[in-house]
């Protein structure tokens, strides 16, 4: 009789020590970059053995550039060249549908700040030129389309330009929507800790191991130093700024986010960061952000659900919302 209890006991202690094994299992911690959509994209990611950290850090990669091809102006096939080719109405796949609504959604609650017709505009200014230059204001004036609200109609999974003006660029929104996808890949492979940085727009997977993730924000005129720095999990940050892509000319910056009503660089911020449950969410609110400027654009977080944010004003002086305060680490 005394026999089976010990075995029982044995049994359990080595299916303890096997479990305990599992989990101290030293995981292993992999970052890897690549440019996609002309941004050098990071990827780190922490799991319990490096290959299948490296296997589903590719796989994530490959999901970018896959929506890259769906949403890039730069590529004729891609379904946002075929909208801007044509004058009738374009079926698109359930991806682009996806985020033409949530950018028309933004386009409506900012007023037209976020807009995603100004194709022409970006074309005019070209700051992928050797030496960018100030375009002539009539020319200006040539390619400024109609409001957001008129950019485009959408009626069940067709999508048509109303304006022909109306030239689509996603540059402030699809980038975002590409790192959402990634990290569902990441977390479909069964990883629990990634952050994927993709130029300033960045998303998180549960924490970095136990800990939250350390976000340093980057200081708009000292470069290479940071602001501050805020910790966060299973979020999205995204940081637009003036320092991005941009010229000087006769002393003034001239920068790649337009105010829709000028078609002139927005001249209310320098940066803005915003914190959202997706990251395609945080890329465009964070350009509305910085069109609207330091007050409106401050009110205009305050009242989003689940939405904070940082603002640098012109001047360079701060504004936080209310439920960021507190989680900021100042510089
Ligand atoms: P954000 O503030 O997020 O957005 C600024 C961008 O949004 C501008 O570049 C413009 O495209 C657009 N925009 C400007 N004003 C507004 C506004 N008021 N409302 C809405 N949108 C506005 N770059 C390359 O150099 N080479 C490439 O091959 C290339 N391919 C790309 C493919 C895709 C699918 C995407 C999404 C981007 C690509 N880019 C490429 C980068 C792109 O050109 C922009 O520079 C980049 O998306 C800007 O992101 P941001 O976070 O710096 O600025
Ligand atoms: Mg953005």
């Amino acid at each position: 009789m005394l026999k089976r209890p010990l075995a029982l006991i044995a049994a359990l202690l080595l299916i303890l020590l096997f479990s305990w094994s599992l989990r101290s299992k030293p995981s292993a911690e992999v970052a890897r970059t690549a440019l996609i959509m002309g941004t050098l994209v990071e990827i780190k990611a922490v799991g319990p053995d490096e290959k299948s950290i490296e296997t589903a850090i590719s796989d994530a990669f490959s999901t970018m550039r896959t929506e890259e091809a769906r949403f890039s102006t730069r590529v004729e096939t891609s379904q946002i060249s075929a909208i801007n080719r044509a004058s009738t109405a374009v079926e698109v796949e359930p991806q682009v549908l996806f985020v033409l609504q949530l950018g028309q959604e933004i386009s409506r609650e900012s007023g037209g700040a976020f807009h995603m017709g100004l194709g022409d505009l970006v074309k005019l200014w070209n700051f992928e030129a050797v030496t960018p230059r100030v375009p002539a204001l009539s020319d200006i004036q040539q390619v400024l389309p109609a409001s957001a609200e008129d950019a485009i109609s959408i009626s069940g999974t067709q999508v048509e330009r109303i304006d022909p003006r109306t030239q689509l660029d996603l540059g402030g929104i699809a980038k975002g929507y590409a790192v959402d996808r990634a990290i569902d890949v990441l977390r479909n492979a069964g990883l629990e800790s990634a952050s994927i940085n993709a130029g300033g727009d960045i998303g998180l997977l549960g924490g970095h191991g136990e800990r939250p993730w350390k976000i340093g924000i980057q200081h708009p005129r000292n470069l290479g130093e940071l602001l501050a720095t805020v910790e966060l999990r299973d979020r999205a940050i995204v940081t637009s700024g003036d320092y991005e892509r941009f010229f000087m000319d006769q002393g003034v910056r001239y920068h790649h986010i337009f105010d829709p009503q000028t078609g002139m660089p927005a001249r209310g911020c320098q940066s803005v960061s915003v914190v959202a449950r997706t990251v395609a969410e945080a890329d465009a609110l964070a350009t509305a952000v910085f069109v609207l400027g330091p007050v409106k654009g401050l009110a205009f977080l305050e009242k989003s659900l689940e939405v904070e944010g940082l603002i640098v004003d012109a001047a360079g002086q701060t504004a936080t919302t209310s439920g960021l305060k507190d989680q900021i680490q100042w510089r």
